[in-house]
């Protein structure tokens, strides 16, 4: 246990698990007009298919750092994760999900070639993966698998989808600041990754048939019908 932050932290041989607080702001909005949750539904992914993995793996590649040197101590992961989850702009966003929950993360083995999220409730970082944007990667990954369970939403996203890609973005912009959010939201362009709301087919065909109606109109006007 330790007296620093609000988080209950227990070591254990191979994994710390991390027991978050509740804070005053996990009912907060996103912002004055739209709670988090109304904007969240009204982002969807197309399907199950996870086909927007190597893109968003190929739009991030650049914020990762390139030499082990740059890479966080397994302790330095541990308070970064403690930092951003108990950072009051992120409570007042997705402090619903993670207030009074835990959270543990595995201290991995070298031979374990890649960081990952399995479910709501487990990181596993191996060292070569220690660093802030993959931290923030594997974070939305438990952010979008628990908002399935907290929001109800009927439905679940994609792995990397829209949800996943849009909420990766923010935290980027917000933890690792305006250049990197600028990198990151260039390889979502330069890659084809879609993070923004998908117009509903409905409204695209309204807009196409009124034009219609509009022509169909001016066209009997010109002509005295
Ligand atoms: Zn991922």
């Amino acid at each position: 246990m330790r007296e620093t932050s609000k988080t209950a932290i227990e070591k254990n041989n191979k994994s710390v698990v991390m027991h978050f607080a509740k804070s005053k702001y996990d009912n907060c909005k996103w912002n004055k007009n739209t709670s988090t949750w109304s904007m969240l539904k009204k982002r969807y992914d197309n399907g199950q298919r996870d086909s927007q993995m190597q893109k968003l793996y190929d739009a991030e590649y650049s914020l990762i750092p390139c030499s082990p040197k740059d890479n966080l101590s397994f302790d330095e992961l541990i308070n970064k994760i403690d930092e951003v989850v108990n950072d009051t702009w992120f409570r007042k966003k997705f402090g619903r999900l993670f207030s009074d929950t835990a959270l543990k993360v595995e201290n991995a083995s070298s031979r374990q070639n890649m960081a990952y999220a399995f479910g709501t409730d487990l990181l596993s970082f191996p060292p070569h993966f220690c660093n802030i944007p993959i931290i923030l990667h594997e974070l939305t990954h438990i952010i979008v698998d628990r908002l399935h369970f907290v929001v109800n939403m009927n439905k679940s996203y994609t792995t990397h989808g829209r949800m996943f890609a849009f909420i990766y973005l923010e935290l980027v912009k917000k933890f690792m600041g305006e250049r990197s959010y600028t990198i990151l939201k260039t390889g979502y362009k330069n890659f084809n990754v879609k993070y923004r709301n998908r117009i509903p087919q409905t409204s695209a065909k309204k807009k196409i048939l009124r034009e219609r109606i509009n022509k169909y109109n001016i066209y009997n006007h010109e002509n005295n019908i």
